[in-house]
């Protein structure tokens, strides 16, 4: 274990509180019994103090810059305030109270306040350049190199390397960016509340009792208690759209939901779009590139427009041709029941669902009772072992946040302490929504071995009556998913603590997360770890193989909604600003140019593209989510390819290559390391199912 923490400044015995005393907990954890939340402030303030200085004192130095007193030294600073944020994060998303609620709105205004001065701070950036441009002849070692690098592009990016007059234009339109933003996310939530459809007693043939009853839920919200309605949030209208019978009352929903944003009143997106990609571009330019495509990707592992294109047609041209005959099979299936139209968008998901009930047959309601917790947790560790030698060994002595929450000591091959592992599975009012993985402290090695704890959390459902909890298919994907970032962050081996673990591109972080989820669907893996939770007997051999059969049935239609938008996303932000001037046509013109089958619409037409409008995380970065699925099943092809997907060679290679090496080493050359060649998207294609001969109706 590491003293580096107790090393800081700020942590002294003699203080009351927890935060800022040394942990003499199991582990060094957090002692998560003591810590109260009138604690985070006062320990926030002294953390930020205390990096404020360490930076001062990189800022102010009289000697000329070198690795060690810039860039080592900007590694160095802040552990306090890594330390407070981590555990207050944490509270914040698993176990929140309104207290602590109250807090994080003071402590983001504070986090921005303070981090603003750090990454546009001219002299600091002045330093790193210095290094940054004579880093061949510093005789630095790749981690160091890449560490060099990246620190440069973060600082440059962020526009440290502007006069003051661009640096004021850069902040005004940040401002405006932000409030455009949140003004597309408002018109569409707008949108979205002055639209519903009542459906009266005889509108409900087809809809199961579940959608109803969720449907007189959406009335009573809206003060309509008696009656049933439709909204245009997906999850009410693709159900809709699925399973009624009654086409006009699809078509009339399904306009209404990709009409959002759309519909010429006050919640209109158009001219929202048009200036955001205008302001987009400017800062581009401001910055020294091309296009904001250019901009956003020359920091991610695509690195250029050019290869996202490459990517997303080579996907598109196979799923586009697999949807049109998927297309002809369910037109063929309305000519059997006697219908005398063309299929229609609103007429998809209805006979698409039909033609799936007919070929898989499966409901996942069968499966469950062989996924429970427990097993699946068991699964997932016995795959870390066999891929990397690990054992997990649960502990009951350390603290926790919450009564739920389960500890295990991770140990290497040797027998070696390697990490912490907090397993956090149940759902809670006090915790946010969704599955994540996180960390208490990060892997690092330059002041000493820091073993790191990392942290999942999910919302399954706990099991009641005695019943252990069950897990549904995509439950136990997901638990599986996020155990990959965790092993991720738990196999690190690097020694600069920013380059640790899961601190990589977009989009290549889904790598280890996706591609452990290809264990879980393994034969091999359920055979052994999927049985009865009442009657032990393993999963049936006939359940199992529908089981792996239905998880390839309509991809093409999910591949060609999603590779569309992705498109749409790298045009708008490729292409000149003045282009897209009208956001429709736009549209309909790119649309045309690659094909897009009518029956099919983009899975978010830009007036509803929350993800590349609301804010700019995703903007022109939309395909990262397939980016890192054809590197997920290209990657578990090297396992397949020799014949054993515990393959001691190619896990080797995938420990050193890909889970142990963090962010220090180029994300492409990680990969080749790992694959002896770039990815290749058929393996994608092959588990899509979209280069088999499509079946007849
Ligand atoms: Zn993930």
């Amino acid at each position: 274990m590491s003293d580096s923490l107790s090393s800081s400044a700020a942590l002294s015995a003699s203080s009351d509180n927890p935060l800022l005393k040394p942990w003499t907990t199991p582990f060094e954890t957090p002692p998560f019994a003591e810590i109260q939340p009138e604690h985070f402030l006062p320990a926030f303030e002294q953390a930020f103090a205390d990096h404020t200085a360490e930076i001062a004192a990189i800022v102010g130095n009289p000697a000329a810059p070198d690795f060690d007193n810039t860039v080592t030294a900007l590694e160095r600073a802040g552990k306090l305030l890594d330390r407070v944020a981590a555990v207050f994060y944490d509270l914040v998303s698993a176990h929140s109270n309104p207290a602590i609620l109250e807090i994080d709105k003071e402590v983001s205004l504070r986090m921005a306040q303070h981090w603003n001065p750090i990454s546009m701070n001219a002299v600091l950036f002045g330093r790193i350049k210095a290094l940054y441009d004579k880093r061949a002849g510093l005789g630095l070692t790749s981690e160091q190199m890449r560490l060099l690098e990246r620190k440069y592009t973060r600082f440059h990016r962020s526009g440290a390397g502007l006069d003051e007059a661009a640096k004021a234009r850069m902040a005004e339109i940040n401002e405006r960016l932000a409030f455009l933003g949140t003004s597309f996310s408002h018109h569409l939530l707008g949108d979205e509340q002055d639209w519903f459809m009542e459906i009266g007693e005889d509108d409900t043939d087809g809809l199961p009792e579940s959608f109803v009853a969720a449907a007189k839920a959406a009335a009573e919200e809206r003060g309509l208690a008696g009656k049933a309605i439709i909204t245009t949030s997906r999850s009410s209208v693709e159900p809709f759209l699925k399973s009624s019978t009654r086409r006009d009352l699809r078509e009339k929903a399904y306009k209404a939901f990709t009409s959002r944003g759309d519909k010429g009143n006050a919640n209109d997106n158009n001219a929202t779009i048009v200036e955001i990609l205008k302001l987009r571009e400017e800062t581009a330019k401001l910055l020294g590139f091309p296009t904001f495509a250019a901009y956003r990707l020359e920091d991610s592992m695509a690195k250029t427009p050019e290869a996202v294109r490459g990517l997303l047609e080579r996907v598109w041209k196979p799923a586009r041709a697999r949807a049109l005959a998927d297309r002809d099979a369910l037109q063929a299936l309305i000519a059997e029941e006697g219908g005398n139209f063309k299929l229609e968008a609103w007429d998809w998901r209805f006979y698409a669902e039909k033609l799936r009930q007919r070929r898989a047959n499966f409901d996942d309601a069968a499966i469950k009772p062989y996924l429970s917790l427990d097993n699946m947790i068991a699964a997932s560790f016995d795959t870390a072992t066999k891929l990397f030698g690990v054992t997990f060994a649960e502990r009951k002595d350390v603290p926790v946040w919450h009564p739920d929450v389960r500890v295990w000591e991770v140990k290497d091959a040797n027998g070696q302490h390697k990490a912490l592992f907090y397993g956090d599975y149940f759902a809670r009012p006090s915790k946010r929504s969704g599955a994540w993985m996180t960390s208490l402290r990060d892997q690092q090695k330059l002041d000493g071995a820091v073993a790191p704890v990392i942290l999942n959390i999910c919302n399954f459902a706990k099991g009641t009556d005695g019943q252990p909890s069950l897990l549904s298919p995509d439950d136990a994907r997901t638990l599986f998913h996020e155990f990959g970032h965790g092993l991720h962050g738990m196999m690190s081996n690097v020694t600069y603590p920013s380059l640790s673990g899961t601190s990589v591109f977009t989009d290549f972080v889904e790598l280890p997360s996706q591609l452990y989820e290809h264990w879980q669907e393994q034969p091999q893996v359920l055979r052994q770890f999927a049985t009865h939770y009442q009657t032990g007997e393993p999963l049936p051999d006939e359940l199992l193989k529908r089981f792996i059969a239905a998880r390839k049935f309509g991809q093409s239609f999910a591949t060609v909604e999603f590779v569309s938008s992705a498109l749409i996303d790298l045009e708008f932000h490729t292409q000149p600003a003045s282009a897209s001037a009208d956001v429709a046509a736009f549209e309909k013109k790119e649309l045309e140019k690659i094909g897009m089958p009518a029956e099919i619409s983009l899975r978010h037409r830009p007036t509803q593209f929350g993800h590349i409008f609301s804010g700019d995380h995703y903007a022109s970065g939309y395909y990262s989510y397939m980016w890192s699925e054809v590197m997920d099943a290209d990657a578990f092809g090297a396992f397949e390819e020799a014949g054993n997907i515990f393959d001691p060679v190619v896990s080797k290679r995938l420990l050193d290559d890909i889970y142990s090496s963090g962010g220090s080493v180029d994300p492409e050359q990680a990969y080749i390391a790992f694959r002896g060649r770039p990815p290749a998207p058929d393996a994608l294609l092959r588990r899509r199912g979209l280069l088999e001969e499509p079946e007849a109706a």
